[in-house]
């Protein structure tokens, strides 16, 4: 049988780490093309001893010689930064991980489909700041967008087989983060530590903080509507503290199909990976008798007003979700730096986008890369001013 060429971009992360512990499980169906990491060069060394990529591509250039004389033994090519990692993008393989975290992972994900890969879409941020071009150009090469992200991966399986023209309505799940039950008083107080910490999953650190703000789950509800052609009125969020069920899809009939899961990406990620076809995981299974009830509750939107801008960004339309991304990702370096506070970061993010979109319109230029490049760079600039003013 042919093996399955993969990329995965963010292979140091958390998914990219999934992503290879499912790959690692079944060897004989995967040969690895790309391997691409940060700044965790342990890591990556150890990946591409493991699993003699084409190439592997580092971040920056102090991790050059460390990289070679690790690799100096195998076959396995070498890249360093920006440059490299986009390179790397264009290289044949069948399906690429996106699993870079932010805006950073646009690009590669682009020339990949570019390219003709069908893309494993882990990086929400590609679809809140240029969701269009993304689709446009999966279109273009015709490669299938195979969303990661749980819920969308749920949403994706509850529509197999349906037409799309069926649905009425989607409704995502969400934790409620580290901060669910917490009071405002106490929020307004809570430390990157406290934040960094998830009741069920286990992530990175930036989306564990934006679980915890909800800033995650609105990000999520532009994603969805970006993947899945939707109307803001269609998505609904719902709090579910368990975490087994990702997204229930309702259709026109009344009928509704409930994606259901352990709290594990490697779910979703294998799904990915085998799509079309399913393969046996061997993950933990869900015990119904045990788990006894499933709950679920209404968001409180004046504690997570993350939610509210997301609506705000769908109807505001064009590139706006690249200004609500890059203000949320500045501002979230503001409060792991402790510069702002984890209630200050909503308000900065709110009023980028009053300065760039309310008033200077920049959201209505067309959704090209290179004015979704420029807006990312001029709501992070704003971002941080406003993050100095608040400090001063
Ligand atoms: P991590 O922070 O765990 O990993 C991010 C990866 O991206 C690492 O390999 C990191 O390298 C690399 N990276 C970071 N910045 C850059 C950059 N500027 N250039 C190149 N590479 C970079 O993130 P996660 O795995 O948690 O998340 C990845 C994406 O998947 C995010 O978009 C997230 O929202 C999404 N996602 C994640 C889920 C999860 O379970 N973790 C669930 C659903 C969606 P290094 O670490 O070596 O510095
Ligand atoms: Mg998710």
């Amino acid at each position: 049988m042919k093996k399955k060429r993969i990329s995965i971009f963010g292979a140091t992360g958390s998914v990219g780490q999934n992503t290879l512990d499912l790959i690692g499980r079944d060897r004989q169906s995967y040969e690895i093309v790309v391997l691409s990491g940060g700044s965790n060069i342990d890591l990556l060394i150890k990946a591409a001893l493991e699993f003699e990529p084409q190439v592997v591509v580092a971040a920056t250039n102090d991790q050059l010689d460390e990289l070679k004389n690790a690799l100096s033994k195998t076959q396995v090519e070498v890249g360093i930064g920006r440059a490299a990692l986009l390179e790397s993008a264009s290289r044949k393989c069948d399906l690429a991980f996106s699993a870079i975290v932010g805006a950073a992972g646009l690009e590669p994900g682009l020339i990949a489909l570019e390219n003709g890969a069908d893309l494993a879409l882990a990086n929400k941020e590609s679809m809140v700041a240029a969701g269009s071009l993304v689709k446009q150009k999966a279109i273009e090469s015709k490669c299938n967008l195979i969303p990661v992200d749980s819920e969308h991966s749920a949403i994706f399986q509850a529509l197999q087989g349906e037409n799309v023209n069926a649905i009425e309505r989607v409704i995502l799940t969400a934790s409620g983060g580290a901060f669910r039950d917490w009071p405002l008083d106490k929020i307004a107080q809570a430390t990157p530590e406290q934040a960094s910490t998830h009741p069920n999953w286990n992530m990175g650190q930036r989306i564990t903080i934006d679980s915890a703000s909800m800033f995650n789950k609105a990000l999520e509800i532009i994603e969805a509507k970006e993947l899945f052609s939707l109307s803001s009125e269609q998505i609904e969020v719902l709090v579910h503290p368990q975490s087994y069920v990702h997204a229930i899809v309702g259709f026109c009939d009344g009928g509704m199909m409930a994606h259901l899961g352990p709290p594990d990406m490697r779910h979703a990620i294998g799904y990915a990976l085998n799509y079309p076809n399913r393969k046996t995981l061997q993950l933990e299974n869900l015990d119904f008798a045990k788990i006894g009830s499933l709950t679920f509750m209404a968001p409180d939107k004046e504690r997570f007003p993350a939610i509210g801008l997301a609506y705000e960004v769908m109807s505001l339309g064009g590139i706006s979700g690249a200004v609500f991304n890059a203000a949320k990702e500045t501002t979230l370096d503001g409060f792991l730096s402790k510069q702002i506070g984890f209630l200050e970061m909503c308000p900065i993010v709110e009023k980028t986008i009053v300065k760039l979109c309310h008033v200077e319109n920049c959201h209505k230029l067309e959704a090209n890369l290179i004015n979704i490049l420029d807006i990312d760079k001029m709501a992070r600039n704003i971002a941080a001013e406003l993050i100095r003013m608040q400090r001063s």
